[in-house]
């Protein structure tokens, strides 16, 4: 075992923040505002655990009301991040459903929207993967729908629903990731699917520019979440990061920077397009 070691553990999806050894950074302690989203309303999908946990505290801290969706089985991981944007004195929404339900996934923005009074920021962060034990010809079509339906449908369905609330100067930042890039055999399903959301951004830009709205994406390299254990072979978890050139994992504290540069109108009105990597020095091209 190095310094950068996990200690071996295991969940079952989605897995849940308290059960994990070490407890991820979200920049509880760390992160400090200076008003670059002031006065926003931001949807994160996921945000209850992980990067979209981060995400809703910078964003909190940067003056955006935050609304969260999630599955009803992550209800204590949603109220600890509500427990963060509540404390800065912003707005915290809980929107539990499961996004691979269409009309759950439709619904999800005009909720949003209805409760923050409007919607500045869509965060397209949910996302599933299950590293693949068996040969590619036995992956089943329930296992290959889970994926495509959680990390690509869902991001069609609540993008095309926001739109209705989404004006001139708003923004859309997708979660994409390093294995758009640097494909794992094992999470080949996923890794189709983030190469595909990579695409959709930069098209998704073409398409939405002329309405003054920005759309970008943050290509993540392996970050301490509870995607991670469970979802990839306690062996994997052990040396988790180990291969970046950084040689560890990252935070969510870490990634949450990339999100309010992208989602902040000062910082990055005249950037679209565009995939950030935040990966530990994987290349993103
Ligand atoms: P996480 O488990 O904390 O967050 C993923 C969230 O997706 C869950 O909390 C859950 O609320 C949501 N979700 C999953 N299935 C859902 C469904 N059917 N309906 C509604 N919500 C659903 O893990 P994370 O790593 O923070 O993941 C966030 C995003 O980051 C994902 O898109 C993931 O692909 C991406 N990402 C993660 C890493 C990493 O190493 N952790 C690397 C690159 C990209
Ligand atoms: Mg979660």
């Amino acid at each position: 075992m190095t310094d950068q070691a996990f200690p071996a553990q295991q969940q079952q999806p989605p897995g849940l923040t308290g059960a994990m050894d070490p407890v991820p950074d979200h920049g509880e302690t760390s992160y400090r505002g200076s008003g670059r989203l002031d006065g926003l309303g931001a949807l994160i999908t996921g945000g209850d655990s992980g990067i979209g946990r981060a995400v809703a505290i910078a964003f909190a801290r940067e003056g955006a009301d935050v609304a969260i969706g999630y599955l009803p089985e992550e209800q204590e991981d949603a109220e600890e991040t509500a427990r963060w944007v509540t404390k800065t004195g912003r707005t915290a929404v809980l929107l539990p459903g499961d996004l691979t339900e269409e009309r759950t996934a439709r619904a999800l923005p005009e909720r949003a929207a209805e409760a923050l009074g409007g919607l500045d920021v869509l965060v397209n962060n949910a996302g599933f993967q299950m590293a693949r034990r068996d040969a590619f010809e036995d992956v089943t079509t329930d296992e290959i729908d889970r994926v495509m339906r959680t990390n690509l449908y869902a991001l069609f369905w609540v993008t095309q629903s926001a739109l209705r609330h989404l004006g001139e100067g708003s923004s859309i930042v997708n979660n994409s990731s390093i294995q758009a890039y640097q494909p794992s055999t094992a999470l080949l399903d996923y890794a189709s699917t983030k190469a595909a959301i990579n695409n959709l951004t930069v098209n998704l830009a073409a398409e939405l520019g002329p309405r003054g709205i920005r759309v970008n994406a943050v290509a993540p390299g392996p970050i301490w979440t509870p995607l991670q254990p469970a979802t990839q072979p306690e062996e994997k978890i052990e040396k988790f990061g180990q291969d970046t050139p950084l040689g560890r994992a990252g935070q969510p504290a870490e990634v949450a920077p990339a999100f309010v540069f992208l989602a902040s109108p000062s910082d990055a009105g005249y950037v679209s397009g565009t995939v950030l990597g935040v990966t530990g020095g994987k290349p993103v091209f």
